[in-house]
């Protein structure tokens, strides 16, 4: 068997292993399965097409290159994968699209500088013979199109998700215009570039991807950016598919195509849980316009210590626990379930109520709680314990703030109105575990905590839960 034909049968393996892996990753139970079948997968697809490079008209140079540059990537992805904490992957993530992004642009410029300007070059003359010259320029404008929305798109999200800029949506006066516009501009100079390939118009409409990927993302509000973060992912795969049909790379098209598919599906699915237009969302906030400055007065707020707490759940007949983010930058899980094997010793019936978005991935708080050993039969989504809350005496809201937040249902011009939230101050008593009055992710001022049945207990969230076990 020729190397060629060694490489494709390979090829076609690794994309059995790739939709394995998808099939396992939707289930816990089968989620390590499905991450072995990847990086099986992954491994041979690169083995596959170093030989094919190396089988093809590779210099010893190229070769040298190419070792390098997969020895630095992997050394610096083991390194970064070994120190990320749970709570920084959503950013890992959406730098890593941008990577994907940024190749498909720099693909795509290689196309252009192999075909398109050298018109009387061998790949050239080889493509007009068989009049495809055209589809190669569409492929190298999609393809630079798609990547380079992707690739600020990401960076943006980047720094959003680790709050090196403000979260709040950017509005422009007229911004659907905008992009809009950007879109339009793009089929038009498409159609131009297939008639007539200028360097400057694949200048223009890298220029143009670029501020449209910035300008979308940037549109988009914090209470919205799960949604981005798999539409980003969705992007990313529909760019690495337009390289694979610039590279004729059969796997790189499975692969985009799986990867755009699943993440558009992904995106829709979250937008259901979170009462979201999807078609509002990936146009960047199409329709969203900027909410009036909250300026409201709430109120005083109540204060309480840890050993209070203790006692009113000494005495509660039910309590329920609302984790978010914060436990998880608290690392109080542990503390978490050693209080709710406390509790339920005492016959004191506790449950936990997960938001869809709480934390800063999709199932992060069921994660962490996994991980501490909390039984899963208590642990109940969002819409199985919404009703529970009026008939419970104490909510321990653990480290979360917008997903428990009474302005998405009480204030239409609340930017996270409509959102579906826990409704805790349905409850007797709640108490919100933070360090301070600061707002949530979506930088939204939080009415519960002034709300009468309210009382925060501030502090870390991990030693003040410590000290209600220290108190029992
Ligand atoms: P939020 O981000 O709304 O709030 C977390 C709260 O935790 C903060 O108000 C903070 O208050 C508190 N906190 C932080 N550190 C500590 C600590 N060490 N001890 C005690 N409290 C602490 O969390 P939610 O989980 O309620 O909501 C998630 C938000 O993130 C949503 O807006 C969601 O849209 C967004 N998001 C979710 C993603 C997902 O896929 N799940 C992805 C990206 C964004 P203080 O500083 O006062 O302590």
């Amino acid at each position: 068997m020729t190397i060629e034909k060694a490489s494709q049968a390979a090829y076609l393996v690794a994309a059995l292993l790739f939709i394995l892996a998808l099939a396992g990753l939707s289930r816990h139970e089968s989620a390590r399965l499905g991450n072995t079948f990847g990086i099986g997968g992954m491994a041979l697809a690169l083995i596959a097409t170093v030989a094919l490079a190396i089988d093809g008209d590779l210099s010893g140079t190229g070769l040298a290159l190419l070792l390098v540059a997969t020895a630095v990537g992997a050394a610096i992805g083991l390194y970064r994968a070994g120190k990320v904490e749970m709570t920084g992957m959503p950013e890992l993530i959406a730098l890593l699209h941008s990577f994907v992004g940024l190749a498909a642009v720099l693909v795509g410029w290689n196309g252009y500088l192999h075909v398109e300007a050298d018109p009387g070059g061998a790949e050239a003359a080889a493509l007009a013979s068989q009049d495809l010259l055209g589809i190669h320029s569409a492929e190298v404008f999609i393809g630079v199109f798609i990547g380079a929305v992707t690739f600020t798109g990401s960076v943006v999200a980047f720094l959003k998700l680790s709050a090196r800029i403000n979260s709040r949506p950017l509005v422009l006066p007229g911004k659907n215009l905008l992009n809009l516009g950007a879109l339009a501009v793009f089929v038009l100079l498409t159609v131009w570039f297939v008639i007539d390939p200028h360097l400057w118009l694949l200048i223009a409409v890298t220029v143009v991807a670029l501020a449209l990927g910035w300008h979308l993302v940037a549109s988009i509000g914090g209470g919205d950016m799960p949604v981005v973060v798999s539409m980003l992912n969705s992007y990313s795969g529909w760019a690495a598919a337009a390289s694979g049909f610039l590279l004729s790379n059969d796997l790189l098209i499975v692969t985009g195509a799986l990867v755009g598919s699943s993440g558009a599906y992904l995106s829709y699915i979250m937008c259901k849980a979170m009462n979201r237009s999807f078609l509002s969302v990936i146009a960047g906030g199409f329709g969203i316009e900027a909410g009036p400055s909250d300026d409201t007065d709430y109120g005083e707020h109540r204060e309480i210590q840890a050993d209070a707490v203790a006692k009113l759940l000494s005495t509660a007949q039910s309590v329920i626990i609302t984790p978010g983010y914060g436990m998880a930058v608290a690392q109080a899980q542990y503390g978490v379930a050693e209080l709710t094997r406390k509790l339920r010793d005492k016959g004191v019936d506790v449950k936990f109520g997960i938001h869809p978005v709480a934390g800063r991935l999709p199932g992060h708080m069921n994660v962490l709680l996994a991980e501490a050993k909390v039984p899963y039969d208590v642990v109940l989504e969002m819409d199985e314990i919404n009703d529970d809350f009026a008939r419970t005496s104490v909510v321990l809201v653990i480290g979360a703030n917008d997903t428990v937040n009474p302005a998405a249902t009480d204030d239409p011009s609340s930017p996270i109105a409509g959102m579906p939230v826990l409704k805790v101050w349905e409850a007797a008593e709640v108490i919100i575990f933070k360090r301070s009055m600061a707002s949530g992710y979506a930088g939204v001022q939080n009415p519960l905590f002034f709300r009468e049945n309210s009382a925060m207990l501030f502090g870390d969230a991990k030693e003040r839960v410590n000290d209600i076990l220290r108190s029992f």
